[in-house]
């Protein structure tokens, strides 16, 4: 039997990226999912690509909402409840950044920019959350926040209020995590570091702009030490061991760093000690 036969999985940010692979390797191993996103036209690629893998049509619904509407969330969580009558898994995925119209970074970015991100990086994910906790009260189910390796401890001046935004979801995965145990509903997180997906795009960076980062990245051993950027199956195969309690049970509270060695490397180490000493 699939190893997520008979449960029910809710993956925001699914008509893209690191989302829509979760989708499709939950719906690949059991799962019935319930897809989501505000472009119409991407969830229902992710749709036709997890029928194409040969997932029964009654076993995904698409719901086209923005996340950072209440009434979206309520649509969200009532029509998965109406369709498939439980909720075993929350994904919470769907996040992005906003570049500011002026060019600013870091703290000189326009603070309407930090409300931005917060809303759906943060407080969609609190308010969802909590929209879903009787009903995952009730699956003694799993919940599993995407955080960014950009959370820290390292500092990040130039996407700033990005990187609040993911320390924030830290902290609420841990404080959460203990909360719902007493309940039988973990919580956990993975913190991803370069992965391609639609997000440089989202973000307002010029098409192909990201791209050009990440390949910068994956040639440089001291920004990505396994030399190769993540890809999103890589980000959505740690979602499912985190939601697998056959696998993951005794996991409570944590975010599993998935980035190729990314945050391991210190600027010193970047240079060749021994080089110097020796010079
Ligand atoms: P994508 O841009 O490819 O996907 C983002 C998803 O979030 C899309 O499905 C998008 O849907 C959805 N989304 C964004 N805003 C809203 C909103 N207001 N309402 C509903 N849905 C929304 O990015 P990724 O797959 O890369 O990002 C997924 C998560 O991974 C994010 O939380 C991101 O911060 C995190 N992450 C990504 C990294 C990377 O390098 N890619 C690194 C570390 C973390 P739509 O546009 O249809 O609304």
């Amino acid at each position: 039997m699939a190893r997520f036969s008979g449960k029910v999985a809710l993956v925001t940010g699914s008509s893209n990226g690191i989302g829509r692979a979760t989708a499709i390797v939950l719906a690949k191993d059991g799962a019935k999912v319930t897809i989501t996103g505000r472009n119409a036209q991407r969830l229902e690629e992710t749709r036709q690509e997890i029928l194409k893998a040969g997932v029964p049509e009654d076993h995904v619904l698409a719901v086209a909402v923005d996340l950072v509407s209440e009434e979206g969330q309520d649509k969200l969580i009532n029509s998965t409840i109406e369709k498939f009558g439980r909720l075993d898994i929350l994904v919470n995925n769907a996040g992005t950044a906003f570049v500011d119209s002026e060019g600013r970074v870091g703290i000189d970015q326009d603070v309407s920019d930090y409300d931005k991100v917060m809303r759906i990086n943060m407080r969609s994910v609190v308010t969802l959350t909590q929209k879903a906790k009787e009903h995952l009260i009730k699956a003694k189910g799993e919940v599993v926040n995407v955080s960014s390796i950009a959370a820290g401890p390292q500092a990040q001046p130039e996407m700033t209020y990005y990187a609040m935004s993911k320390a924030a979801l830290d902290q609420f995965t841990r404080s959460s995590a203990i909360s719902f145990i007493q309940h039988g509903v973990r919580v956990n997180a993975v913190s991803p570091g370069c992965v391609t997906t639609g997000i440089g795009e989202a973000i307002g960076f010029p098409p192909g702009a990201f791209e050009k980062m990440a390949s910068f990245w994956e040639s440089h051993k001291e920004c990505i030490p396994s030399g190769k950027v993540g890809q999103p199956v890589d980000i959505a195969n740690v979602i499912a061991f985190l939601a697998d309690r056959n696998l993951s049970s005794y996991i409570i509270g944590q975010s599993i760093v998935a980035d190729g060695g990314s945050t391991l490397v210190m600027g010193m180490q970047a240079h060749d000690m021994m080089a110097i000493l020796t010079s």
